[in-house]
């Protein structure tokens, strides 16, 4: 498998990034850490005359939190947010969910820009970044753009990226004092392969730490895009931890009946609609069982 004969640059900066691509004109293609585009480039799924990498790029592989919003740098790899501290304690979902991508090797080299703009419906980080409310810094000739993560997928691998953009930055608003979230993905044993179908699940209580004051949950693989679940959200919300533990079995209901999944290689739409409602099951008793002994 040989790829086909392209132009390789090199971006000095975002700036020089956007420069090139502009010039480039429509058929360039950005290389971050290269673990999707490569072989998609090799397999010959996508075809472009020139790559741009950003691999020489410093500075864009950062986490901060400035005025309760996290920021992460859309070159940040996977294992390096995976142990990140600011990250664990504050937005661990994130992180569960990016040290399950592949092998150590995918994690050392993928980014998290390069997993939210492959937009593959199957991307791990994509479920955790919909429930956490992320926000999208895109950069252009025109300047930074904000988007909701939410409305950024628009079927696999499509986005809202015009071709003249770089996605920059991810923007988390930091979540209330007493949250709590899990990811659970299913995936082939003994494979480093994405995930078959996974489950996010966020919830944060009021300041009296007994009310549900927030929910957020997010199925990945089972759609054309990683799909919020508003219906399970809104039977939990508003709820005393107490009484939504009682609520789990309905609640993975509506989860299950949100997945669209379609048969495939990997399993049956039967097979990953009951993982659905299994895993959904086993994050919110996770989750609600750990805000109540917080
Ligand atoms: C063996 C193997 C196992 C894998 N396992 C998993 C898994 O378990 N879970 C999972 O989610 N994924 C998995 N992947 C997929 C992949 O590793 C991830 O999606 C990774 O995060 C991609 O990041 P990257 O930096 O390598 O992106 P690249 O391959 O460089 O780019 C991917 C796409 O995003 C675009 N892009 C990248 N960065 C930007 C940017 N900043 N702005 C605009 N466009 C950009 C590129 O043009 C390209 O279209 C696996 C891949 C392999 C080969």
């Amino acid at each position: 498998m040989r790829i086909n004969e392209l132009e390789f640059k090199t971006a000095r900066n975002l700036a020089h990034a956007l420069d090139l691509l502009g010039r480039a004109g429509q058929g360039a293609k950005i290389l971050a850490g290269g673990t999707d585009l490569v072989l998609n480039l090799k397999k010959k799924r996508v075809n472009t005359n020139t790559l741009i990498s950003l691999h020489r790029l410093t500075g864009l592989d950062y986490v901060k939190e400035e005025a309760g919003v996290i920021r992460i740098g859309a070159m940040a790899k996977h294992e390096d947010l995976a142990k990140d501290r600011r990250l664990r304690e504050k937005t661990d979902i994130l992180c569960q969910a990016v040290g399950l991508i592949g092998s150590w090797q995918i994690r050392n080299a993928g980014t998290i820009g390069g997993n939210i703009c492959n937009a593959s419906p199957a991307g791990d980080s994509l479920p955790p970044l919909l429930v956490l409310d992320a926000e999208l810094v895109i950069a252009g000739p025109d300047g930074d753009t904000l988007m909701p993560v939410n409305s950024f997928f628009k079927g696999p691998g499509q986005t809202g990226l015009r071709p003249d953009q770089i996605l920059k930055e991810i923007r988390i608003p930091v979540p209330p004092e007493n949250s709590a979230g899990c990811y659970m993905k299913l995936r082939r044993r003994k494979a480093v392969d994405i995930s078959i179908a996974g489950v996010a699940f966020q919830a944060g209580t009021d300041s009296s730490g007994q009310v549900l004051e927030s929910v957020g949950i997010a199925l990945g693989g089972v759609a054309p895009t990683p799909v919020r679940v508003p219906a399970a959200e809104a039977m939990l919300t508003g709820l005393s931890i107490e009484d939504s533990l009682g609520k789990i079995e309905d609640c993975a209901d509506a989860c299950a009946d949100t997945a669209r999944p379609i048969d495939d290689i990997r399993a049956s739409a039967g097979y990953k609609r009951t993982i659905v409602n299994v895993f959904a099951r086993r994050c919110a008793r996770h989750v609600l069982t750990t805000l109540k002994e917080n």
